[in-house]
């Protein structure tokens, strides 16, 4: 009885995981496209390809629009360029970069990607131009070959091996019983914090959009795998224009700017020598955390 009703029951175990990895799918591409507050206008264009040009011109914006959280903040990104924001916590840092993504619009004023207004353009040709790393990046019940390329389902082996390569973890997949077509379980609990990471980096570099924004993961990793990390962002980010939310110093650090966000706007802009030369607010954070962490700038 066992012959015949173990592979029967192998296969309903299979369907069920296929169901289960098609209904994540479907949460994904929902979470993604949709925006909670933000409609697209009946004559929406598709953006065009983008250089990556970010302009916040004089916006403010606040959840509730009685409490403004960014208050008439300007910033020019230039195509190409690493702008990092730094400052306390419920500054509205995630706020910015989720503005950048339209998950929301502000209440005055303008965010332009190559001068078109984001309201002026389809959500989906929008969000195909902007990468975005969540700061707990999601992995699904599907295989690593799934959770790499959800974005763009199509990628042959190759482009999704040119991705694992670029993040360095070729090993990883070699080492898995299936390779790519090895199964995550929900939650990708057999993989590790840093491996998370990474491979929410390969997902952003098979998208190959030209803009990046990322939250950074606030999770604390071994001396290794943040080096890891690093190398496969600072990949990433080549060429391509990114926010960063940056919780770590050493992060903001390799930015070619940094803005300091606080007070409802950006108290303080520069690169990580100009700020530590005017000894304001940065240089400040900078002189705790190199002391506590033992580092020199
Ligand atoms: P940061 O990233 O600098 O820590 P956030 O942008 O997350 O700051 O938050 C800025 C402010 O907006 C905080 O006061 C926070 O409580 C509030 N806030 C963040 N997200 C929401 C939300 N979805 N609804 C209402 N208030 C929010």
């Amino acid at each position: 009885i066992n012959a015949f009703f173990q592979p029967v029951q192998q296969l309903v175990q299979l369907y069920t995981q296929y169901q289960q990895a098609k209904a994540a799918v479907g949460k994904i591409r929902t979470l993604l496209h949709t925006a909670p507050s933000v409609r697209q206008s009946p004559s929406a264009v598709v953006l065009p390809p983008v250089a990556g040009e970010i302009v916040f011109d004089d916006v403010t914006f606040g959840y509730l629009p009685s409490h403004p959280v960014l208050s008439h903040l300007s910033l020019t990104i230039a195509p190409g360029e690493t702008v990092a924001c730094v400052g306390p916590t419920g500054a509205g840092k995630s706020t910015l970069a989720k503005l950048v993504t339209r998950f929301y619009d502000p209440q005055a004023g303008h965010i332009r990607i190559d001068g078109h207004d984001l309201r002026d353009v389809t959500l989906a040709s929008l969000r195909t131009q902007i990468g975005v790393v969540p700061q707990e990046p999601f992995l699904f019940a599907g295989t690593l070959r799934d959770n790499i390329a959800f974005a763009r389902p199509g990628a042959s082996d190759e482009e999704v091996w040119a991705a694992v390569d670029s993040v360095g973890l070729r090993e990883l997949v070699e080492r898995a019983p299936e390779g790519l077509d090895t199964p995550l379980h929900e939650r990708g609990q057999s993989v590790s914090s840093g491996e998370r990471q990474l491979l929410a980096l390969a997902r952003a570099f098979l998208a190959e959009p030209r803009v990046v924004v990322l939250d950074e993961a606030t999770s604390s990793l071994d001396l290794r795998s943040e080096l890891r990390v690093e190398a496969a962002l600072d990949a990433l980010l080549e060429g391509r224009t990114a926010i960063l939310v940056a919780h770590r110093l050493s992060t903001a650090m390799r930015a070619d700017r940094i803005i300091v966000v606080d007070d409802h706007g950006i108290v303080e802009s520069g690169s990580h020598a100009e700020l530590v030369r005017t000894g304001g607010p940065y240089a400040a954070m900078f002189e705790t955390w190199a002391s506590t962490s033992g580092r020199q700038g």
